[in-house]
């Protein structure tokens, strides 16, 4: 039970997008020395080109010659495109967070960065791409076929909204916006929800997994978290 931790995607290929050329080779150099395979770009002609099938995940950058990384990601998720998308953005840039998450963005990092930090978001990208583990190091685990989430293998008590919102934001790992919970939750119940509602749902989820579980920016985005606040 405990080695899990070590087999997260030992050889995940990355689509750089990127139009600084120093940045670009410098980022490279830096995913290749983690085991990352990259294949870059330096502009949205290229980024187009490189989207192969051996891509596993996009770091893009939003300022970009010939167009932004924003509009290409919306571009992108228009056509289903599902694989997971971290921006990189310039400070003083014109980078509205709500319209990047909007756009199917996961996560966004702001220039400059840390190198550690560009990784460690790169990685938690990732995880939630990975084929479900048989528990997860938090004992929080879903469970998609009975629609249910476990904790230390016990099933919590939810209503489906509250598994339908659980189940998402485990899944996402990056920032969630509350207009695509919103969306999700309409979608796929075809009941209405509006956004009392919502916030009604969240209390009482956020009661039953733990507060700190639920982590929420200013009331528009929320995002899970693997440990609780007591643990870190
Ligand atoms: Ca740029």
């Amino acid at each position: 039970m405990g080695n899990a931790q070590g087999m997260e995607n030992p050889a995940a290929t990355l689509l750089l997008v990127e139009d600084d050329t120093v940045l670009r080779e410098g980022l490279t150099e830096l995913f290749t020395r983690e085991g990352y395979r990259v294949i870059q770009a330096g502009s949205v002609r290229e980024a187009r080109e490189m989207r192969t099938d051996e891509v596993q995940a996009m770091v893009m950058d939003v300022g970009l010659p010939d167009g932004d990384g924003v509009s290409l990601c919306r571009e992108w998720r228009g056509a289903g495109e599902t694989r997971p998308v971290l921006f990189l953005t310039a400070r003083g840039e014109e980078f509205d967070v709500v319209r990047g998450l909007d756009s199917g963005g996961n996560d966004y990092v702001t220039k400059p960065f840390r190198m550690q930090e560009l990784l460690s978001r790169v990685r938690v990208m990732l995880r939630g791409i990975r084929p479900p583990q048989p528990a997860g190091r938090d004992g929080f685990t879903v469970d998609r076929e009975r629609m249910q989430v476990l904790k230390d293998g016990e099933a919590l008590p939810l209503t489906l909204t509250e598994y339908k919102i659980l189940a998402l934001l485990m899944d996402r790992r990056g920032v969630v916006p509350r207009e695509r919970l919103l969306e999700v939750l309409w979608d796929e119940g075809g009941k209405f929800i509006d956004d009392n509602t919502l916030s009604v749902h969240m209390s009482r989820l956020r009661e039953k997994v733990g507060a700190d579980r639920i982590r929420t920016i200013r009331g528009v985005w929320y995002q899970w978290s693997d440990t609780s606040s007591a643990e870190s």
